[in-house]
This record gives C-alpha cells, structure tokens and sequence, in this order.
C-alpha cells in the first residue's frame, strides 16, 4: 500500500442554501500516513463534517483531488467507489447512522454481509466484544444510549478490516468516562492495527492522543 494513505490536494467545497453559495472548504491540502493518527480540530460550522464527507468519497468536492491509497476516488464509478468503501473505509458518523429496523449484531454485520463474508457474525460478535457490548447483541439501536449506539457504530466501521478509519465527533455525544474508553479504542486503531485514522472533533482530550494535530478556525485552514 502506497506509504501516503489519504492524500488531499486543493480541496474546495461550496453550498448553495436557495439564495447564496457558502464556501465551506477552500483550497485544502492534507497527507496523512499508513499509521497515522491526524485529529482535525474546529469549532461547530468550521466544515470538519464536510471534509470527512469528502475525503471519504460520501459527497463530491467543487475543486481538488483526494486520493486513498494512491486511488482517486471520485473518478470512481458510483458502485466502484461503493465497494472500495466497503473494502477499504470505515467511517464512524456523528449521529451514528445505525439502520432503526436491525439489531446491533445485525447493524455491525451488513458491511460484512455486503462484501460476502461468511464470517460476518463471528466477525461483528467479536467486534461487539471489543466494545463492550456483549449484552446488547439483539437491542435495536431505539434500546441503546447514545454511547452505546456510538460503539455499535464504531463496531460496524470495522467489520472489514478496513485500512483507513474516519471518525466524525465520534465522543461527541458522550460522557466523559464513555468518551474516554471511545478514545482509547480508537487510539489503538493506529498504534496497535497500524491503521489510518481521521478524526475531526472539538474535544481537545481525543485530539491529544493522535499522532498529529491540526487546527482549524472558521475559513483559515492552517497546518
Ligand atoms: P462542522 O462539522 O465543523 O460543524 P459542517 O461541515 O457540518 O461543520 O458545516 C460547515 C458549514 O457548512 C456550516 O455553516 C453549515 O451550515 C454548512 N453546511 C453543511 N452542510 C450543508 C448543506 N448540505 N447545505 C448547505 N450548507 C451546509
Ligand atoms: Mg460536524
């Protein structure tokens, strides 16, 4: 695997809201390594969501290239560009996006089911373990709390392995005990699975255990 895992060059995104266009991203440039941990760190309405939302392929820049794994991924296809993210990506959102009508097994299992594992129950039981939440293997996601919700999701991110882990506010909406634990799972992402993770939060305690840490401010994206 090419040694620059996600590799964003002059990266812009605008809005249009009905009567005006909001330029959100302008001109970002970022490289983050095999291994790497990069915190992105920014106040509410700086574009943290949308820049995940780009490098990851889930929605389009106006400008500018992103590259995961030397692969750019919005010359893909649309079902190219779906089984690379299932292959390679995990993402963890901020609202967690847990599907209402399945289990937590089930929703941590339907990335391994859609890339034809047979051990996609093993695999998401397994997963499940990891973070904590043996007990809640058949809770549908109205029965959890939204730590609890938040760990399934991060569960699901993994089921396949994936090289590169984005992560969206994911202590967010937790408290800090939870938050902390999250934290720690997802330290070990990169330092123990030499993984590659993204994350971009306003929590500075989350922030400090990646490898590097940049800050943003509303419209100044500095290095
Ligand atoms: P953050 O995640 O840092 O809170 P976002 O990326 O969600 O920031 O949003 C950045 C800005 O872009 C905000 O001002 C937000 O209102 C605006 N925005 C986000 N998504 C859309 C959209 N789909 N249409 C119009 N404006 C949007
Ligand atoms: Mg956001």
């Amino acid at each position: 695997m090419n040694e620059l895992v996600i590799e964003a060059v002059g990266v812009s995104k605008v809005y249009w809201d009905g009567t005006r266009t909001l330029q959100v991203l302008k001109d970002v440039s970022l490289t983050v390594k095999r291994g790497e941990s990069v915190a992105v760190l920014g106040p509410s309405g700086s574009g943290k969501t949308t820049l995940l939302n780009m490098l990851s392929g889930l929605d389009r820049p106006a400008e500018g290239i992103v590259r995961l794994a030397g692969q750019d991924i919005h010359s893909l296809s649309e079902a190219a560009k779906a089984r690379f993210r299932n292959e390679h990506i995990g993402f963890v959102f901020q609202f967690y996006h847990l599907l209402p009508e399945f289990t937590a097994l089930e929703n941590v299992m339907l990335p391994a089911l859609i890339r034809g594992s047979r051990e996609a129950e093993a695999k998401a039981k397994a997963l499940l373990e990891r973070v904590g939440l043996t007990a809640r293997l058949t809770h549908y996601p109205s029965e959890l709390s939204g730590g609890e919700q938040q760990r399934v999701a991060l569960a699901r991110a993994l089921v396949n392995d994936p090289a590169i882990v984005f992560c969206d506010e994911p202590t967010g909406n937790l408290d800090p005990a939870t938050g902390f634990e999250m934290a720690a799972l997802i330290e070990n992402l990169s330092t123990r699975e030499k993984k590659t993770v993204l994350i971009v939060t306003h929590d500075r305690g989350l922030a400090a255990r990646a490898t590097r840490i940049w800050n943003i401010t509303q419209g100044n994206w500095e290095k």
